[in-house]
């Protein structure tokens, strides 16, 4: 494996750059393809400076000239380790940006001038976060992002031509709700974009602009993962590795654990998902990293509530107990 703000060959013709980000991931990986008319690319990292100079030095490392060897750049999806550099690539090599058709929209609603920060504060505080907490949090997190002026569609199922590579887009929802991965069938090669990591679990969210049930559409995704032909992966964080269907195992169960947990802090009494997420993730964190764990609980919760476990009670703030406990719930009361 080689160090962050490095190349390496992966397979044929497909190469991996570890790019840094400054967050506790500590990098995210993108990769170049060569082949057909020219360099495919698959994510673009953070917009900051280190991102930039890494994109220089590995392409030079590979020989690519930005400016005229780039066909296109792939965007697995709108966060902001995958999106943040695809305005900066798109200038500098004039190759088109695509990513799933409703994700282009979804980008621009998260991202673009106007959408605020305020409906994201008041998602948190609604859900018990502090709102001074609420309100910090926020202003780092939703505080825009320049895109591309253009954004291209892909359609899920469909193929593309890379030259060596045929690969097949499939939609991957729950991490984001309009993440893809491609398949190449042929090769056996997924690139599973923030999907199916190896040392960590995706963070599965529902977060203020998320699609319902994310926690139910993403183990739906992990499952059908199960029978793709694949033996390499190539994902977006951590490790490339071998067994798909046994880490989409494991994730799962790690889901129906977390489930257990949080049943079993309900159980005690209602609570706001806040308070429950203080429960289930326990340590010290950072700002942004409370968020991500209020997004997972509330995942989590809204999961329990589709499974018929818990109850949801819309109030400031909401809050969620236990089916057992919901007298409302029991039949002939
Ligand atoms: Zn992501």
């Amino acid at each position: 494996m080689q160090p962050i703000g490095k190349i390496a060959r992966v397979a044929e013709d497909i190469y991996q750059l570890k790019l840094p980000v400054p967050l506790p991931l500590r990098f995210v990986s993108v990769y170049l393809i060569s082949g057909g008319e020219g360099w495919t690319l698959v994510d673009t990292g953070y917009d900051y400076p280190p991102t930039y100079e890494v994109w220089k030095s590995g392409a030079s490392a590979l020989g690519i000239d930005l400016e005229n060897d780039v066909a296109r750049i792939l965007v697995t999806h709108f966060h902001p380790d995958h999106i943040g550099g695809s305005r900066w690539l798109q200038e500098r090599t004039g190759a088109p940006v695509y990513l799933l058709e409703p994700e282009i929209e979804n980008a621009r609603r998260v991202w673009g001038e106007g959408s605020g920060a305020q409906p994201f504060v008041e998602a948190l505080k609604r859900h018990g976060m502090p709102p001074e907490i609420a309100r910090e949090a926020a202003a780092g997190m939703r505080s825009g992002l320049d895109l591309p002026e253009l954004m291209l569609p892909l359609r899920a199922g469909e193929k593309l031509d890379l030259g060596g590579l045929a690969p097949r887009i499939i939609p991957a929802p729950g991490h984001a709700d309009h993440q893809f991965m491609l398949h190449d069938e042929a090769r056996g090669i997924l690139f599973a974009a923030d999907q199916v990591l190896l040392e960590i679990t995706p963070n599965i969210g529902l977060w203020p602009e998320s699609e319902s049930r994310p926690l139910a559409r993403y183990l739906e995704s992990l499952n059908s993962l199960r029978g793709l032909d694949a033996d390499l992966v190539l994902p977006g964080h951590g490790p490339v590795f071998h067994d798909l269907a046994g880490r989409a195992a494991e994730i799962s169960r790690h889901h129906d654990e977390r489930l257990g947990e949080m049943q079993a802090v309900l159980d005690n009494g209602a609570k706001a998902p806040y308070a429950v997420s203080q429960m289930a993730f326990r340590g010290t964190l950072t700002l942004f990293q409370r968020c991500f764990a209020l997004a997972e609980t509330l995942a989590h919760l809204d999961h329990l509530e589709l499974q018929g476990r818990a109850v949801r009670r819309a109030g400031e703030p909401v809050t969620y107990q236990s089916r057992q406990l919901d007298v409302h719930a029991q039949p002939g009361l």
